[in-house]
Order: C-alpha cells, then structure tokens, then sequence
C-alpha cells in the first residue's frame, strides 16, 4: 500500500546561508519508513542550480581562507555546542527519515561530534614544518593550503555522521563545502547547516544541495570544484572515482563492505554471540561496519549458532521513536524486499534457514523486516557474495584459521573485519595477515575515532586517502614548500650552477 495520508512538506537546499527553493521543477519522496508514507518532496538540483551554488561558494572560499585559524576554530566550537545541545532534535528527524530508532540515531550523532571536535583543533593540524639553515641562509618551510571549493556526497545510512565526517575538516581547513546529502533521508543536513549559521559559519562557505544523478554529475564536471569525498555503495564509488579523476579532480570514494567476523574456537561464544547480534543487526544491518558473516572456526559453530538464536527473540522491533525499541525498519519498501529476496535464494542455493526474518509479522506498513540467521553460507551463493544491507546474518563454517582467513582475503571488498579469540597471538597474527582496513580484536564494530582515519580496502575505497582524521585533513589542503633567504645584497652575483646545499 502506498499511503500518502501523512501532511507533505517541500524541502528546500540551503544556499547562502538561508533555505532556497528548487528551480528545477523535478522532486523526490521523502518516506518514513516506519509509516511507510510520503512526508515530503525534496527538490532535485539542476545542472545550473549547481553552477549558481559553485558561484556562490568561489566567491566565498576566498574570503574564508583569509579567516583567522583561531576564527576557524571558534565556529567550529561553536557548532560543537549547537550540535550537542541540539542532538534530540537532530535524532528525531533522522528517526524520522530514516527509520533508526533514537538511541542509534543519538550514537551516530555522537560519533559525527568526535569529528567537529578533531577539527576545533585546526590550529595545530594545520601547523607545518620548518627546517631552518638548509643552506647558508637559507631556510625552507611548508605551510597547507585549502583548496577552494570541495564537495560531498553522502549515503543515506548515516545522515549526520557522514556528512560530519567531512563538513568540519574541509571547512576548518578553510575551504567552502557544498553537500549533496543522500535524497532518502536529507533534512539532517539542512537542520546541521542552520546551527553553523547560528555557530558563525558566514554566507556561501557551506551550501546544502539536495539531488540524484544529475546534480551529482553536474558537481563532477564542474571545474569550479577541486576535490569531492564520497562515501556509498561500490558501483557509485567507482563511477565517482572514475568521473572525478578524469575530470582532474581530487577524489576519496568510499563503497560498500561485506565485514566478516572470525571466531575461534577459544572464543568466549556468549560474548562472540553478543558481539554477532549487535553488529548484525543493529540499524537493521544497514551500516558500512555491520558485521554480515560470522566465519565459526572448528567446533565453535554450532555453538555460537544456538547461542546467537537463542538471543533473537528477545530483540525488539519496531517504530524508531517508541522507547525501548532496539531496531526500526529498512530505508525503502523495495530496499526491504530485496533484503527479503536473499533468505529465499540463500535457502535455494544451499543454506540453512535457522532464523528467517520475512515470518516475523508487523501490523503496520512501515518496512519492517525481522532478523534472520543463514548458517552453511558458501562463497558463490549470493547471500555471501552480494552486500545484502539489512537484518540478515551468514554463517560460514571453516576448519582452520587458515580457511577462515583466505575467505577474507579472497572477498572483493575490505572495509570491516574483527576476530574473536582469548588467544593474543592468534589475534597479533590475525592483524598481521589480514587484508582489511580496518580490523576489530573483539571488537565487532572497529570504526576508528575521529583522530586515526577511517577507510577500506580494495573495492570498499577509491582514491589514496582516507576519510577524516589526520588523512582527511591531507584531503582537504594541498601543500606548499618555501625555500626563503634574506641575503645582503652587496654579495650578489650571477651564477649559472645549479643550486647546491654543500
Ligand atoms: P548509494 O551509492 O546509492 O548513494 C550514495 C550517494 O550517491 C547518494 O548521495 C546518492 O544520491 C548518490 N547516487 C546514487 N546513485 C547515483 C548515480 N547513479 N549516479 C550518481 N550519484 C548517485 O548508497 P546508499 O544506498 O545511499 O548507501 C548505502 C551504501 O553506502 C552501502 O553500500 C554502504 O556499504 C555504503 N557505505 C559505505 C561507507 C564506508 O565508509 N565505506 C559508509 C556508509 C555507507
């Protein structure tokens, strides 16, 4: 069913510094996807709404990269205050829009802060090198330098966090920003761009778009615009990559993920269960770390598989702003029915259903899923070899460590992994061998803080750098080299030698 019966709103962008209307005449639904119904049309940029905004931004970038760092640094604690005053609201419209339920939606939030804060540091991130007497008098230095105007693309998944991943470094840094938020859930952008209004961010430096594939086209063929990050699935990823480069642009492009959790026999299995639970299914499986296998090592399986059904009836589903709730439903009806489609096709091919999501009954329209729990899962089955992005949890078995570690080097993508075990040199190792950006030691979720940097390998990330944190900084500013004398010019003289140090 396809209600619309909820009040609509029409969204705006946010253009210097004030809601702006769309020109282009073309709109997207906004869903809640606890409802099911539409609650507002978002505008979708045109190809000329976007040559406006980098009009806008050029001109304000240059202003703002004559900004104090110390002004710099005080937006940003300003907004850091606005942020985590106002971090209720903001959970709201992301429950709203996106469907996770409070308590998760008050974590990413939470998470996106850690990088506000990271960038109220810019004075010293900023700070180059200098290396005084390389020569006679001479001396040479490096400063870092904004790169005028930068863009960003963000995932529905974490509508805050992401675009916070990027927003505060690119603008400390002393850039102007132009974000194109994902257009299933883009009113946390909008709500994020007031309070640094309100935080001192002046006029231009920071533009909210809102838009599908054409605006997104447009930002990668605008030569106005010098670098773009982009965080979604694979096949965007490398499209933007790809696009980005050609256009002779800077791009960090981070995709999807398929994230395996190996687990020893040694392993504490109520503790690995646990861990398993929450990473599997936590915002309905739909984050980039979300663990999605489980490789159960020797004869640690068929434990962890009743250890970890035996906790799944006890999790509570439903609507993202009813307290108590624990998990909400999928982003889009055909996003939950294609989730769906994978416990049908894994049974075919193979798989055992020990939990299967699609019996469990809601008496609501919202996209709603249950859990499930596929144990036997094999490479070649699409339930192991697709990024599923929702409730459903794959068990491999393996015999050895050996095994289980090839599975995970063999996989495509290489964003998340982590490894379950007592055993500190089954772990050192572990980290040793595994290709993987990021790797967890009981730990399920490793999403490093704000200052490391977060990033896959192989085809969960494009480009050479990752995203915030000292590399997000790198991003963010070219550097330049200085190599200064001040001699008296009564020893002056022409020589045609190429320059020495000796
Ligand atoms: P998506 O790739 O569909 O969309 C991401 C962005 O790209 C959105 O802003 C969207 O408007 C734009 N886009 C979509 N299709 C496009 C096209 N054909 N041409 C140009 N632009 C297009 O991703 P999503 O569904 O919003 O997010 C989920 C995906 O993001 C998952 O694959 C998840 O693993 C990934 N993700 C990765 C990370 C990471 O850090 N590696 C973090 C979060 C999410």
């Amino acid at each position: 069913m396809t209600a619309t019966t909820e009040k609509t709103t029409t969204l705006t962008h946010w253009i210097n510094n004030a809601p702006a209307e769309g020109k282009s005449g073309r709109t997207s639904p906004v869903y809640n996807p606890a409802t099911g119904q539409v609650q507002a049309q978002l505008p979708l940029a045109s190809a000329a709404e976007i040559d406006a905004v980098v009009q806008i931004a050029t001109a304000a970038a240059l202003k703002w990269r004559t900004s104090s760092l110390s002004v710099r640094s005080s937006v940003m604690f300003k907004f850091r205050e606005l942020l985590s005053a106002r971090r209720d609201d903001l959970a709201r419209i992301i429950t709203r829009e996106h469907g996770k339920v409070h308590s998760d939606a008050l974590g990413e939030i939470a998470r996106g802060l850690e990088n506000v804060e990271y960038a109220c540091g810019i004075p010293t991130l900023l700070r180059g090198g200098y290396s005084e007497q390389v020569s006679t008098g001479v001396d040479v230095y490096s400063i870092q330098q904004p790169l005028g105007v930068v863009a960003g693309i963000t995932p529905f998944n974490f509508p805050a966090m992401v675009p916070l991943w990027m927003l505060g470094n690119a603008l400390a840094c002393g850039n102007a920003f132009i974000l194109k938020p994902s257009e299933k859930d883009p009113s946390s952008a909008n709500f994020m761009a007031e309070l640094l209004k309100e935080a001192g961010l002046p006029d231009g430096v920071l533009s909210v778009v809102h838009g599908d594939k054409e605006a997104v086209d447009a930002i990668l063929e605008h030569p106005g615009i010098a670098a773009v990050s982009f965080v979604g699935s694979t096949p965007i990823a490398r499209y933007i990559y790809e696009k980005g480069t050609a256009a002779g642009k800077r791009v960090q492009a981070l995709g999807g993920a398929k994230n395996h959790m190996l687990v020893l026999p040694d392993a504490d299995i109520g503790m690995a269960a646990d861990a398993a639970v929450s990473a599997a299914y936590g915002s309905a499986g739909e984050r980039c770390m979300a663990i999605s296998v489980v490789v159960a090592v020797g004869d640690s399986g068929d434990k962890l598989i009743s250890a970890i059904q035996e906790r799944i009836p006890a999790l509570k589903i439903g609507p993202g702003d009813v307290a108590g709730n624990e998990m909400g439903p999928l982003i889009t009806r055909e996003h939950r029915d294609r989730v769906a489609g994978y416990i049908g096709s894994a049974q075919e091919q193979g798989a055992k259903v020990v939990v299967d999501g699609r019996e469990t009954k809601f008496d609501n329209d919202g996209f709603f899923l249950g859990v499930s729990l596929l144990d036997d899962v094999k490479p070649g089955m699409a339930a192991y070899d697709d990024e599923i992005f929702g409730p459903v949890l794959c068990v491999v078995r393996a015999d050895t460590y050996a095994e289980g570690l090839k599975l995970i080097n063999d996989n495509e993508y290489g964003n998340g992994t982590a490894i379950f075990t007592r055993d500190g040199g089954a772990a050192r190792q572990f980290q040793f061998d595994v290709e993987v950006g990021m790797v967890g030691v009981n730990v399920p979720v490793p999403v490093p803080v704000a200052y490391y940097s977060f990033g896959g390998w192989k085809a969960s990330l494009f480009g050479d750098t990752h995203m915030y944190g000292p590399e997000g900084i790198k991003f963010f500013t070219r550097s330049k080299v200085i190599t200064s004398r001040w001699p008296d010019p009564a020893g002056s003289k022409v020589d045609l030698g190429f320059p020495q140090t000796r």
